[in-house]
């Protein structure tokens, strides 16, 4: 655990009953781990049946398979989380996918879907059967998505991608309109550039480079233009902002897009 993650512990998600799609590893891993540390009882869900477990064992959370892209398993662990403690307070809806890269002209249906049946119609289930849950018990919940800063500029190659980040704060901005309400908050986060198994993968993918670790990959995110200079993001940056929209400190954001990328869309646009 990142000495950052031990300074921090303060209790501030004490009690609550949270669920993180795709906590078995990277981001979703270091939320399972901070929202644990910070008095959760955390359920990860995600489709890796050996970390999920391996983590949940060393962090005192609960595992349940959940493939996102099926509105039964969604359902089904929203179910099971309630039943086990009583209630849902917070939805993380993180599990993603980079997809294929291609070129926009060989863009076809069947790469659309199965994207966005993980990136978008994951959220969407998340925050439906989240927001059953949280109406039938009368809680003040958190719904926490998260999106990228590809849903704030164009990507090459990643166009499917692209496409499902922006539909997620799209379709968080609309469920905070709706389900404010009922005191529920309904927010995202859009990293950039954490040398994750996902983004690992791409940069394999667009270079040619089926050597490249996540050391390299961090090193080239952390000469890639962000305003902070020298590194990359952390699974914890992200996550210490996911915990920021899950607890009671955000009382009165919604509806919001939190972006956690050390300035690499700002430092693109005004270079524009
Ligand atoms: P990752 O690959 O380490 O983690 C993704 C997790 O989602 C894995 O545990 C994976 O098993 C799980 N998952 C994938 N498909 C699933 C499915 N159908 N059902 C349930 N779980 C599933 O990558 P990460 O970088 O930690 O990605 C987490 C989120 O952050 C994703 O939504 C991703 O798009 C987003 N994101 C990441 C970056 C980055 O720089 N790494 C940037 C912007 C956005």
């Amino acid at each position: 655990m990142s000495s950052s993650l031990c300074n921090s512990k303060s209790n501030r998600l004490k009690g609550k009953v949270a669920i993180i799609t795709g906590g078995a590893r990277g981001i979703g891993a270091a939320a399972a781990r901070l929202f644990a540390l910070h008095g959760a009882h955390v359920t990860v869900a995600d489709i890796l049946d050996d970390e999920g477990p391996a983590l949940c064992t060393k962090i005192g959370a609960r595992y349940m398979h959940c493939d996102v892209s099926l509105e039964s398993d969604v359902a089904a662990t929203v179910r099971s989380t309630v039943a086990q403690h009583g209630c849902l307070d917070i939805m993380f809806n993180n599990a993603g996918i980079a997809g294929q890269l291609g070129s926009i002209t060989h863009l076809n249906s069947k790469l659309m879907q199965n994207l966005l049946s993980v990136n978008l119609c994951g959220p969407v289930y998340g925050i439906k059967h989240a927001a059953q849950a949280m109406i039938k018990g009368r809680v003040q919940g958190s719904i926490v998505c998260t999106a990228s800063s590809a849903a704030l500029m164009g990507g090459l190659g990643s166009h499917a991608y692209t496409m499902s980040k922006e539909a997620v704060v799209g379709i968080v901005r609309s469920a905070a309109c709706e389900l404010g309400v009922h005191g529920i908050r309904v927010n995202c986060v859009s990293p950039h550039g954490v040398a994750s198994d996902m983004l690992v993968g791409a940069y394999r993918e667009i270079l040619g480079r089926e050597d490249l670790g996540a050391e390299a990959v961090d090193r080239v995110v952390a000469e890639s233009g962000s305003l902070l200079k020298g590194r990359s993001a952390t699974p914890e940056d992200v996550a210490n902002a996911a915990l920021f929209l899950a607890s009671d400190e955000s009382g009165f954001v919604t509806g919001h897009n939190l972006v956690v990328d050390g300035g690499f869309t700002s430092a693109c646009n005004t270079m524009s």
